[in-house]
This record gives structure tokens, sequence and C-alpha cells, in this order.
């Protein structure tokens, strides 16, 4: 293998960038030609390749998002997108693949090596953490660390006015935002996808907080729960419970953005070196992630099929802790 393309798809997330820089260095450090392919498979299929040299990701290391874009193609979900993407791959005579995304970005790069053969590897890239076969994905600790800061602030304004408050954060599917934010801000209650809500229960729960004189409380609903996002919840709740003034606070895509933190930064630059020496051992279709600290190599249809699942344990924690 002479030459390897490396691309960022679906969802951005920070420390992306850390990846790709990894990527390209410890590829040209092992004596390959690396092309930065643009905006994902989108510009897989427009032909948007440029080869990058060492000097194409230097000073991106500390910065948030993607310098190579990302993007979601409904093209290449059509044979004749992925035929015009081989096409141009082909033209830059590249090889091997190095996608850094989520499993979305995956089955896609299952597809291209089903079909025409290439050698794919993939780097977590995604903030939700619900990727099997790694323990952290690259962006979740940069982003529970902005939510945590976030809801430190709402606490403050909660305390002061004796309100409860239900903040809504990112996960559509998994709660692993929610679960770790919730722990690490001390709020009273968390809401994920993985687990049914039941409205009586969490106002039960409120009632006796505020029979202990709590001052305030902290909700944290992940978008994707049973229950509904934070607004539909908060309705729910201040139908039956009204002892503090409730509000609902969004917190949005200040989830993706920012610094990577430094954790994301070491997790990301070592399976973006790992991916590329796994394409030169000869591996395809397998995701580079961190398992209790070793890199480990997982078979995409695993890593995309099976649920990384949640830690009752943590759960429990929540519970405890609050009380
Ligand atoms: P993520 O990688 O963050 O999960 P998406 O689910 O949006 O993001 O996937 C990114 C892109 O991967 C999609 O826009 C599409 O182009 C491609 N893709 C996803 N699933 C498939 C599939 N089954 N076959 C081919 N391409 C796919």
């Amino acid at each position: 293998m002479k030459r390897i393309g490396v691309f960022t798809s679906g969802g951005d997330s920070p420390g992306m960038n850390a990846c790709l820089r990894a990527v390209v260095r410890s590829g040209i450090a092992a004596g390959l030609e690396v092309f930065g392919i643009y905006r994902g498979y989108e510009g897989m299929i427009e032909g948007d390749i440029v080869q990058f040299e060492k000097h194409h990701v230097s000073n991106i290391i500390q910065r948030g998002g993607t310098v190579l874009k990302t993007a979601r193609s409904a093209k290449f979900m059509t044979p004749e997108g992925r035929r015009e993407a081989h096409a141009n791959l082909l033209k830059h005579g590249i090889e091997g693949l190095v996608c850094i995304g989520g499993d979305g970005s995956f089955r896609g790069a299952m597809t291209l090596h089903e079909e025409f053969g290439i050698k794919v590897m993939g780097c977590p890239g995604t903030i939700d953490n619900d990727l099997f076969g790694t323990d952290y994905t690259i962006g979740f600790d940069s982003a529970i660390n902005t939510v945590v800061t976030a809801v430190d602030k709402i606490r403050d304004t909660a305390d002061s006015h004796n309100r409860l408050f239900f903040v809504e954060v990112m996960g559509r599917d998994a709660g692993f935002i929610a679960l770790h934010t919730g722990i690490a801000s001390g709020a009273e209650s968390v809401l994920i996808p993985e687990t049914k809500t039941y409205i009586p229960e969490l106002i039960q729960q409120l009632e006796k907080g505020w029979r202990q004189n709590k001052t305030s409380a902290i909700i944290i609903v992940a978008e994707g729960d049973d229950g509904g996002g934070a607004y539909e919840v908060a309705e729910k709740v201040k139908e039956k419970f009204n002892k503090y003034d409730t509000r609902v606070s969004v917190l949005g895509h200040i989830q993706r953005g920012g610094a990577p933190s430094a954790f994301d930064r070491v997790s990301a630059s070592r399976m973006g070196a790992a991916a590329v020496k796994g394409l030169l051992e000869g591996r395809t279709n397998e995701m580079a992630g961190i398992i209790n600290r070793q890199i480990v190599y997982t078979p995409f249809s695993k890593a995309t099929k099976h649920n990384q699942e949640i830690n009752p344990q943590l759960l429990e924690l929540v519970e405890i802790l609050s009380q």
C-alpha cells in the first residue's frame, strides 16, 4: 500500500482534527502518501481530494470541528454515487482509507469495501460515545466537559431563584452524555432513552427533595428520552408539581464545538495512528478503539450493530448521590 485517503464524515466532534493530524503524520512517517478528502463521502464523489503534506495539519490539534469539513451524503447511498466515489479514489491511486466518523459513516465504508474491495479502517468520531469497541469515542470527553460547565452555571441561577431546571442535552439514541454529565454536575435525576421514564416517580423524588429543603433541582434530559424532550417533560411535571419555578434550557450545538480536551486529543492521536498501522498490516473493515487503555480493533459489523450498553451502576449512583 502506497497511498491512503482520510476523511471525516457524519456529525462532527471535537478531536477529529487531532485524529486527522495523527493519520497524516503517522502515514507519512511510515512512507505513505496521504490524501485528504474534503466533506466526507460528498467530497469523495465530487473529487475534492488533496495530497496532504505534514504542514497541512500544523496547528490544528487544539481546534474543534474538522478542517476537512464533514457532510452527510444522500448520493453516496446510491450505487451510482459510490461508483463515482470509487472512480475518484482510483484516479489518485488511493488503496486504503481511514474514515473518522460514527456508525453511519462506518456503514458507508463497509459498503465501499464490499463493492470495490478497497481497504477501510475507522476511528470513532462522535460525541455520543455510542460505538461498541471503545471505552470512549473521540469528542465525548470534550462534549461532557462543555455540558458540565453549562450546567454549573445553570445551577448558580437555579439556586438563587429556587428553580427547577430541565436541561436538554444531545443523545437521540444514547444517554451517555446525559448520564455522565448528570453525575458530574450533581443533577437530581437523569432521563435517558435506554430506560423508561416514569413521571410520577420523578415527581415523587422532586417532592422528597422539596421536603428536605433543596433550594433547586436539575434534571438532565437526553433529547431522545421516551418521556419527550425537556419541554415536554417539564410540562408533564408542572401539571402535578409546581413548588419550584420551572425552567427549561436546551443546550444544543454548543455541545459539539470548542477545543478538544487533552483526553480527546490523546485518544484521537492514538486511534488515528492505530488505524494507519492497521491498514499497513492488511486490516480492513475495523475500527481502532481503546479498551482498558489498550488499542483494540473491532470489526465495523460489531461496532455499528452492538450498542454500547449503559452501566446500570452509574444510573444507581445518580439516584443515591442526589438524595
Ligand atoms: P454518523 O457517521 O455520524 O453516524 P450519518 O449516519 O449521517 O453519520 O452517516 C454519514 C454518511 O454515511 C451518510 O450521509 C451516508 O452518506 C453514509 N452512509 C450511512 N449509512 C450508509 C449505508 N448503509 N450505505 C452507504 N452509505 C451510508
